[in-house]
């Protein structure tokens, strides 16, 4: 068993959540919402490559460089068994902080510089927090790829353990990213704004420099393209392309746009049709940008709709977390595709915790019914527990932030990823001191 530490729990940033069914989405390669630019063209002129044609004797010119990311490690080099008792370690972080000069700068207000030390690491922590773990000889897996569901002998539907299959020396890490919204806070913060899709097909984060008012289109400011470039240089770090797991909720929309809906305006309101089509115009350009995410081994979970907490009991909360998870479906899963993972916000966990065996509330039979399977939290360590009466998996992640960086006693749990004396940048946060 384990301990775990409540306080930390009571985070994850502001707000909500909700969700999906099916598996992790890993089937789903033909992207569901299409952009028109990826349409399918008929009749291509023969000067077009065309990806479902057979090899041709000419080098494709714009070759797509995580091909070598998704091919490195062949089949026969997976030698190493990872079985179900050997622990996967997960870490999450939430946004990077693109510019901690101004985050932590008097432009910023007291208590919220203290919120983003608390939950946040900078750009130059996370470079170094990719280059250490790389160096322990981590590797990405897929999230999707460490637990499925099979039918046991009483036919009865139960979560199992993969086994997993790695190079030689290597341990497997699941990343995953909360409340990659890019929330309206965020961007008066030192954040980058959104993930775009650039000229080049690859994923770039756009923002604009709060000390010069410029725009920004970069890959070295955001933790999703500096995880893609990191792979890129280093593919031996990824399994199969496998990337993270982005755990979003919908109330500001989703990757930086604004897809959500305004149910206070009526079907009836004069302003309803404006709305609708600045909404429709941010949910047709998120769409590509969600295509190609899941192209390059990205994958996608719900942190509920509202970033709501779910230990809450009585009618009153259920009826709320229904509400929440159908808008969730209605407005985020309708984009980014079925989910079986659901990233509780604040830690609430409705699931019986670990030490309560099979306990567990309605609201968390109500999710399973909805179609979630793993339930992730966060703790000290990367604790999983399958239950046994019911088909569903709960587990906790590592949090690299102000709090574990700065705490002696945290310290103890992260050395095996890094040591967090090397990681954190005293002379760009707050003053808040140091218990190692
Ligand atoms: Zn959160």
């Amino acid at each position: 068993m384990r301990k775990h530490l409540t306080k930390l729990l009571a985070f994850c940033l502001v707000l909500a959540m909700a969700l999906p069914l099916a598996a992790c989405g890993k089937k789903d390669t033909p992207n569901p919402n299409p952009a028109p630019t990826n349409s399918p063209t008929v009749d291509q002129p023969s000067d077009t490559p065309d990806p479902t044609a057979e090899p041709s004797q000419e080098p494709v010119p714009t070759a797509d460089p995580e091909d070598a990311v998704r091919s490195y490690w062949s089949e026969d080099q997976l030698t190493q068994a990872w079985g179900p008792g050997q622990v996967v370690e997960h870490l999450f972080f939430h946004p990077v902080i693109a510019y901690p000069e101004f985050a932590f700068s008097s432009a910023v207000p007291q208590d919220r510089q203290e919120g983003l030390d608390d939950w946040m690491v900078t750009v130059d922590e996370f470079n170094k927090i990719l280059q250490s773990v790389y160096e322990k000889g981590y590797i990405l897996v897929n999230m999707c790829d460490v637990w499925s569901e099979y039918t046991n002998e009483n036919g009865e539907q139960r979560m199992q353990r993969n086994t997993l299959m790695l190079p030689e020396g290597k341990k497997p890490l699941i990343m995953s990213f909360d409340d990659v919204n890019y929330y309206d806070y965020m961007l008066s913060e030192g954040f980058m704004s959104k993930l775009i899709v650039g000229e080049d097909g690859d994923i770039w984060a756009y923002g604009v420099d709060p000390f010069t008012g410029e725009e920004v289109v970069t890959q070295d400011l955001d933790a999703t393209t500096i995880l893609d470039k990191f792979v890129r240089e280093h593919p031996d770090f990824s399994l199969n392309g496998a990337k993270g797991c982005f755990s979003l909720t919908g109330y500001q929309g989703i990757l930086g746009y604004r897809t959500q809906n305004d149910i206070d305006i009526a079907a009836d309101s004069p302003e309803r049709p404006a709305f609708d089509a600045k909404r429709q115009a941010e949910i047709d350009a998120v769409k590509p940008v969600i295509a190609r995410l899941k192209e390059t081994g990205w994958t996608f979970g719900s942190h509920t709709w509202g970033h709501i907490r779910l230990a809450a009991e009585g009618e009153k909360a259920d009826a709320r977390l229904k509400r929440d998870t159908l808008r969730w479906q209605e407005e985020v899963g309708s984009l980014v595709g079925p989910t079986n993972i659901l990233f509780y916000p604040h830690g609430g966990r409705p699931d019986g915790d670990h030490d309560q065996g099979e306990t567990y509330g309605p609201q968390f039979v109500w999710l399973q019914e909805q179609g979630f399977r793993i339930f992730a939290s966060v703790g000290i360590s990367s604790y999983s527990q399958i239950k046994t009466t019911i088909s569903a998996v709960i587990c906790d992640r590592l949090h690299p932030d102000g709090t574990t960086l700065r705490s002696g006693k945290a310290r103890e749990h992260y050395l095996q990823f890094y040591d967090p004396k090397d990681i954190i940048d005293l002379d760009v946060r707050p003053d808040l001191g140091v218990t190692w």
